[in-house]
C-alpha cells in the first residue's frame, strides 16, 4: 500500500459514526466541478457498499462534461427540489462536506446544513477551513478532494471497495482539479494512487476525451474571438486580462460553462504568470484568477474582490459594473507594482 494522508486516529471518530449511523449526505459546493462531483459520487458509492443510505447533494446543476459519471443520475440538486433536499439534510445522521472550506460555498444549502443535528465531517483541500464541522480533514497540499477521498476510504480499511465506478469518479476529480495533471500535481504519491485506480480497469484516455473533447462549435468560435479581440497583455506586470460581456456571450450563443478554461489560456504565453478573466453574469460580475509559480492570485482575489481560493487558482463574485471591476483590477495591479511591502513583484520571477 502507499503512504496515507490520514492516520487511524484521523478517521477514528468517523469510524464510530459508521457504527450507528445509517443515513449519510455528501454535500459539495455551488457551481460544482469535476472534483466536487467526482469525490462526492465516489464517497457515496463507498458508503452504499457498507450498506448505508447515502445521497450526494449540490446546490446547483453540474456542467455537462461530467454528466456521464457513474451515479450522477442519483445526484440531488437543491435547485431542482429544495424541499426534498432539506428533508434529506434534516434526517441525516452524518453530513460529509467535500471540496469546500466555508459554509458560504454551499450557498442555499447553508441554512439547513447549519440547522441539522447531524454529525459533520469536512474533507477538503482549500486553505483555512471554517469551524462548523465536528471533524476537519483539511489538506491544502493535496491535488484534489478526490485524492483525499481515496486516502479516506483506505484509512477506513475500504481499499477493496474501490471498484471501477469509484475509480472513474476519483480519477475524474484528480484530473480536472490539476488541469489533466499539468499543475498542483508534483507529488509522486498522487501517481501511486492513479496507478492503483488504473488497476480497476478504468480507461484514463477515454475519461480525458469525455471531459475535454466536448466543445460545441459556438464555444470554439467564442474562444477564437476572446483570444483575438478580448485579451490584453501587460508585459511589465507579466499579466493578462480577458473581459467578456453578456452581450458578447449572447452574440456567440454561448451557454453557461462555455467560458470554462478561458482563464488558463494566457498562461501559455511566455512570460505571463498571472491571468484574470472577468465576465458579466445575470446580476453580478464573476472573476477567475490563475497564476503560475508563487504568484498568489488568491491574495488578488481576496484583497480586491472579496474572493479567495488557492495560490494558483482563485475566484470571486462581486456586484458592480464591468467598468468598475476592470478599474479595480488596474488599481490592484498599480498597487502590486508599487508595493515593496509584500514583495509580490519578487514572486513574478520564475
Ligand atoms: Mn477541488
Amino acid at each position: 500500500m502507499i503512504e496515507n494522508y490520514f492516520s487511524a486516529e484521523d478517521v477514528s471518530e468517523f469510524r464510530i459514526w459508521l457504527n450507528y449511523a445509517d443515513r449519510f449526505v455528501v454535500i459539495s459546493h455551488m457551481s460544482p466541478d469535476g472534483d466536487a462531483i467526482g469525490s462526492s459520487l465516489a464517497l457515496c458509492r463507498y458508503l452504499k457498499s457498507l450498506g448505508k443510505e447515502a445521497v450526494a447533494l449540490v446546490p446547483d446543476t453540474p456542467p455537462d462534461f461530467i454528466r456521464w459519471l457513474p451515479g450522477i443520475d442519483e445526484l440531488m440538486i437543491y435547485d431542482s427540489d429544495p424541499d426534498a433536499a432539506e428533508r434529506v439534510i434534516y434526517q441525516a445522521d452524518v453530513v460529509c462536506c467535500l471540496d469546500f472550506n466555508v459554509v458560504k460555498r454551499i450557498d442555499k444549502v447553508a441554512a439547513s446544513f447549519l440547522y441539522t443535528k447531524a454529525k459533520k465531517i469536512l474533507i477538503d483541500h482549500h486553505p483555512y477551513p471554517g469551524a462548523t464541522f465536528n471533524v476537519i480533514l483539511s489538506y491544502p497540499e493535496a491535488s484534489s478532494t478526490a485524492e483525499l477521498v481515496f486516502h479516506f476510504i483506505c484509512a477506513l480499511g475500504g481499499f477493496s471497495h474501490i471498484d471501477y465506478d469509484i475509480a472513474e469518479c476519483l480519477y475524474t476529480g484528480m484530473m480536472t482539479d490539476t488541469g489533466a495533471f499539468t499543475y498542483n500535481s508534483n507529488n509522486s504519491c498522487l501517481f501511486n494512487v492513479i496507478s492503483l485506480l488504473l488497476e480497476t480497469g478504468i480507461d484514463k484516455d477515454r475519461i480525458y476525451s469525455r471531459v475535454y473533447n466536448t466543445f460545441s462549435e459556438s464555444r470554439l468560435r467564442l474562444q477564437g474571438y476572446v483570444l483575438s479581440e478580448k485579451m490584453q497583455i501587460f508585459y511589465d506586470m507579466s499579466t493578462a486580462l480577458i473581459t467578456l460581456t453578456s452581450k458578447e456571450m449572447l452574440r456567440f450563443n454561448a451557454k453557461k460553462g462555455d467560458t470554462e478554461g478561458f482563464v488558463n489560456m494566457p498562461l501559455q504565453i511566455e512570460g505571463i504568470m498571472l491571468s484574470v478573466f472577468i465576465r458579466e453574469e445575470k446580476d453580478q460580475i464573476r472573476l477567475s484568477f490563475r497564476s503560475s509559480g508563487n504568484v498568489p492570485c488568491n491574495i488578488l482575489a481576496s484583497d480586491w474582490f472579496h474572493g479567495g481560493g488557492h495560490t494558483n487558482a482563485s475566484g470571486a463574485e462581486i456586484k458592480c459594473s464591468m467598468e468598475e471591476a476592470v478599474a479595480r483590477f488596474h488599481e490592484a495591479m498599480k498597487s502590486w507594482e508599487k508595493s515593496d511591502k509584500d514583495n509580490i513583484r519578487q514572486l513574478f520571477k520564475k
